[in-house]
């Protein structure tokens, strides 16, 4: 799974509240036990009612803490699109060992599941939160929540803040649909982003930036990928043009791993010849 690179880091992850007069809803949950209770503490701290939990994709960065969040707050329904909760289902195994490898027991172990969303909105005291799956972000199925109420783009992992975003998991096809979900969060016009991931001190209010560095980032990293020699160059160029993005190591994986499927997919070829 990580060729050529032995130890690693992750990047901060991001969950968001979004509260009314008397209700509150959250929006990814971590996957870290002392992050996971630190939430729930920020929730009960709000004083509001937790009426929903939404997870946005089937990354374990995003849904591991549903479970004690569940148990914290049981009067709180915790969803995702009927499909997403599909993909929990088909991966979870795979990554709950990889995550067990990456984080031992300082991860909240896997367990908990969300249940299937009717519909593609929830509400908080009334006002709503709208699912909009997008094509693809760093992996597919995946979603965006837009909130009108306060022009505000909750985007997952569609949009990254200043951190290297991750494009190991998809293919160069792939990464053109992303670029498509960059150009529908800009038309959703919103006056702020919570990136999925960013840097603790990172300002969700930086909209254009953020739009502009992240599909530059991916039109970058396809350019680099079609003319670079291997994956250390393809790193070599992408930290030359964004020299201040965090979380190098997600650089790393995305370069190595489109390397590997750019030689199994060539040795595939070869006995056509
Ligand atoms: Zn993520």
């Amino acid at each position: 799974m990580f060729p050529g690179i032995e130890t690693g880091t992750f990047p901060p992850a991001t969950s968001t509240i979004v509260s009314g007069p008397t209700e509150a809803v959250l929006i990814d949950a971590q996957y870290l036990k002392d992050d996971v209770r630190d939430l729930g503490d920020l929730i009960e701290r709000t004083g509001k009612t937790l009426t929903t939990i939404y997870v946005t994709h089937a990354h374990q960065d995003h849904y591991l803490g549903i479970g004690p969040l569940k148990e914290r707050f049981p009067e709180a329904k915790c969803v995702a699109l009927p499909h997403i909760v599909e993909a929990i289902k088909e991966t979870r195994h795979e990554h709950a060992e990889l995550w067990e490898q990456m984080f031992g027991d300082s991860s909240v172990a896997d367990g908990a599941l969300p249940d299937p969303i009717e519909g593609d909105t929830f509400y908080v005291d009334g006002s709503p939160l709208k699912i909009i799956e997008v094509k693809q972000a760093d992996i597919s199925p995946t979603t965006i929540v837009h909130i009108p109420a306060i022009d505000a783009v909750v985007a997952g992992d569609a949009v990254y803040n200043e951190i290297h975003p991750m494009l190991g998991l998809s293919t160069p096809d792939e990464w053109q649909d992303w670029l498509e979900t960059v150009d529908l969060v800009e038309k959703l016009n919103p006056r702020m982003i919570v990136a999925g991931h960013r840097r603790p001190d990172g300002d969700d209010y930086a909209v254009e930036t953020m739009i502009a560095q992240t599909r530059a980032y991916i039109q970058q990293f396809a350019a680099a990928y079609e003319v670079a020699k291997d994956a250390e160059d393809l790193i070599a160029i992408m930290t030359e043009k964004f020299p201040y993005h965090g979380q190098v190591w997600t650089l790393w994986f995305s370069a190595f791993n489109t390397f590997e499927l750019r030689n199994a997919n060539s040795s595939e070829a070869e006995p056509v010849r």
